[in-house]
């Protein structure tokens, strides 16, 4: 039976080895199953027959019916047109090829009765169909109105002439001969339950649905069973964890208390210390912790990272956090050095410019157990850094570790997995967390430390700068600094080159026009490509107040913690994504002072920016802006997502399937609960498609 879904591509109808490999590396398309799961992006409503004088050019795309009486060449050489004079019983309308003249000629006959179908353009009095599709009315093709298929495709393929009809015309062959092979994935109390339509309805309906009814059942029955499956896999990874795997016991408090009791820098807020006592709940019981963190920029996940740490450290195990950027790994390591150090314990850093003579006596330390606390990057997972017992590993991600790198931490104790702390500095939504982080118990810090008043954002056109200025120097005169951030591609990730160089003309005539405008106030400036020595000093020196203006590329996104601050201005702020917006602007607001975030952009926008612009001047709320960023981006696109194998979705849209994904997880959860192994006669189908999809499964190689 899945020997049929394997069958190459090559060997259907009409396809043969060349369009084949050109299937295979325009669209992954290699066999049936992948064809079959080539789902139309939209669909033309063939449904309706117009008449010729309903035709209008305001119409997306129109299908009539009725003859051509007669062709006409018009024009020469590369002007050159052929025109079918079309009409049905309300009137004319003309039918226009530029090119494959000689081919239409000989295909398609005056005086026979076609269906046509086309997007309407109008010249002058006259409307017409370019390049229209015309199919022979038979009894057939009159009957079989629908809604027409359009695939994904790329222009290589168009070029060589494997376009839509072509395929439309493969799913209609591979549909005929795959009907009896397609077998029901979900057992009949779900599709009961859910009121789910069949799997092989649903397979035809999604090629070639008769109605827009059609269309929304076969979606939402492929989407519940896709997300259905995505989440019983991380359901089961997470039982199979917590039953099999033991976890270190860490219920010693001693040190904790010693910290709460003389060293605790402020209150904890409720949130803070809910958040503590679900991780020491997992801490203490002898299962594996593996809990994402989330919390808004400012929210204070830094003292709760600490805190469970002591946990570890406490019960004589180590911890260490992996951030994915060196900026990033410093400035955790600055931060909790300070609680480390009141505490006594040591704590290192370890990233990819950690000298080599500086490494031996900090893996000697590590090994001895002397060292308590290991901060860094990628690093920490080289084959050297041995742990003498590992207790808790945090890694602060923002989704750009996979789930394979995260397990490679948890090898770091051979004896038992340590606890896993994964801290997402940006809030994702929901549906994102569920299948990112589906395998994870999932804590949130919804409240920010008091005290801190909500940031003012206003959002202004380049013509305002004057006013933008005025403002500036207010803020400076009461004893403010200020931010202004200029976007800066400087990741060397990234292709360096032109935009690399035009943007950093950008920040030295920024810096320059400021500098003119405030020739008496102290200005510091900060890129990427300063040498780390002449960076560090020109921060410090903004950190310590002496200078008031800080020119920055987006380094000081994670950059410094300047309470001073109030103002955070930023420049073509068109140009950054709502999740990165909102990180900059939380580096203003961690004072006591009114803070304010003013963006600047260009006066033409696109709408997505415009919305993005909208959306940061609406709220400060960094769970409803990553929504926003979800509907606006697509989960692909939302901040390093992409290196996640569990967010390459068919055809469900994380974005928008919420509702059809909280029902997923919950009938996945339900089932498992009450039949962890998958024994019961009645969920033999879902056993039998996990076991056949383990072969194929991409994006599951990487988590198990
Ligand atoms: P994030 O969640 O963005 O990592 P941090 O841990 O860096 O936030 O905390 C932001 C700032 O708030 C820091 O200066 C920190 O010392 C301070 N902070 C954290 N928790 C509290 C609290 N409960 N009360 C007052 N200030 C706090
Ligand atoms: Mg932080």
């Amino acid at each position: 039976m899945a020997a049929f879904f394997d069958t190459s591509i090559e060997y259907l109808k009409g396809v043969g080895p060349q369009r084949s490999a050109l299937l295979q590396k325009e669209l992954g398309i290699f066999t049936y199953a992948d064809l079959i799961q080539h789902y139309p992006f939209r669909y033309e409503d063939r449904t309706k027959l117009y008449k010729v004088n309903e035709v209008d050019e305001s119409l997306a795309s129109v299908q009539v019916k009725g003859v051509i009486t007669r062709f006409e060449v018009v024009g020469t050489a590369r002007k050159k047109r052929l025109v079918g004079h079309f009409q049905d019983d309300t009137g004319p309308l003309e039918l226009v090829w530029f090119q494959g003249i000689a081919w239409v000629l000989e295909k398609i006959k005056p005086q026979v009765e076609y269906l046509v179908f086309g997007k309407p353009n109008r010249y002058g009095s006259v409307i017409s169909l370019a390049h229209p599709e015309l199919e022979p009315l038979t009894a057939a093709s009159e009957k079989g109105k629908y809604l027409y298929p359009v695939y994904p495709l790329s222009e290589k393929l168009r070029a060589r002439h494997v376009d839509n009809k072509f395929l439309v015309k493969l799913q209609q062959e591979l549909l005929k001969m795959a009907l009896p092979h397609l077998r029901e994935t979900l057992p009949a109390s779900l599709l009961h339950e859910h009121r789910l339509i069949s799997k092989k309805e649903a397979v035809i309906q999604i090629h070639f649905p008769r109605h827009e009814g059609q269309l929304l059942a076969a979606q939402q029955r492929l989407k519940f069973e896709e997300l259905f499956y995505i989440q019983l896999r991380l359901l089961k990874l997470k039982l199979v964890r917590q039953d099999k795997f033991k976890g270190l016991i860490f219920s010693d408090t001693a040190l904790l208390n010693t910290f709460y009791k003389h060293h605790l820098p402020f209150p904890l807020t409720e949130a803070q210390k809910r958040v503590v006592r679900e991780m020491y709940a997992d801490m203490k019981t002898g299962h594996q912790m593996n809990r994402l963190l989330q919390g808004d920029v400012g929210s204070g996940k830094t003292i709760v990272a600490f805190i469970c740490a002591l946990l570890a450290i406490g019960s004589h195990a180590q911890a260490c956090l992996m951030a994915p950027t060196e900026i990033l790994a410093q400035q955790h390591y600055h931060n909790l050095k300070k609680y480390a150090d009141a505490m006594g314990l040591s704590i290192a850093l370890l990233t990819g410019s950690t000298k080599r003579k500086d490494r031996k006596p900090l893996h000697e330390a590590l090994q001895s157990g002397e060292l308590k606390i290991l901060v860094g990057t990628h690093a920490l997972l080289e084959e050297e850094v041995k742990f003498h017992k590992l207790g808790l590993a945090i890694i602060d991600e923002q989704h750009r570790f996979g789930v394979a790198q995260r397990s490679r931490l948890w090898q770091k104790n051979s004896e038992a997995y340590p606890h896993v702390l994964v801290m997402t500095a940006t809030p994702i939504p929901r549906t994102l967390a569920m299948t990112l982080y589906g395998d994870l118990d999932i804590s949130v810090i919804d409240e920010l430390p008091k005290g801190r008043k909500p940031i003012q954002t206003t959002h202004q056109y380049d013509s305002k700068r004057l006013q933008v200025n005025a403002f500036i120097r207010s803020q400076v005169d009461a004893g403010r600094q200020v931010y202004i951030v200029y976007p800066l591609i400087e990741e060397p990730a990234l292709p360096a080159g032109r935009s690399e160089k035009l943007d950093l003309k950008h920040l030295m005539d920024g810096y320059e026009s400021v500098t003119r405008a405030f020739p008496d106030v102290p200005i510091s400036i900060v890129h990427g490509q300063m040498k780390s020595k002449a960076k560090d000093w020109e921060m410090a020196r903004f950190v310590k107040g002496e200078t008031k203006i800080m020119v920055a590329t987006t380094v000081i996104e994670v950059g410094v913690d300047v309470p001073n601050a109030s103002v955070m201005i930023i420049e073509n702020a068109e140009r950054f994504g709502l999740s990165q917006l909102h990180q900059l602007r939380g580096r203003v607001g961690r004072g006591a002072e009114q803070s304010y975030c003013i963006l600047i952009t260009d006066y033409k926008l696109s709408a997505d920016s415009r919305k993005r612009m909208e959306t940061m001047v609406r709220t400060n709320n960094g769970f409803e802006i990553s929504e926003v960023d979800l509907h606006l981006r697509g989960p692909g696109d939302l901040m390093g997502t992409q290196q996640s194998g569990a967010l390459d979705l068919l055809i469900a849209d994380l974005g928008k399937d919420t509702a059809i994904l909280e029902k997923a997880r919950a009938a996945a959860k339900a089932i498992l609960e009450q039949d962890p192994e998958l024994t019961w006669p009645q969920h033999q189908t879902i056993k039998t498609q996990i076991d056949s999809s383990k072969k194929t499964a991409i994006n599951w190689s990487r988590i198990s």
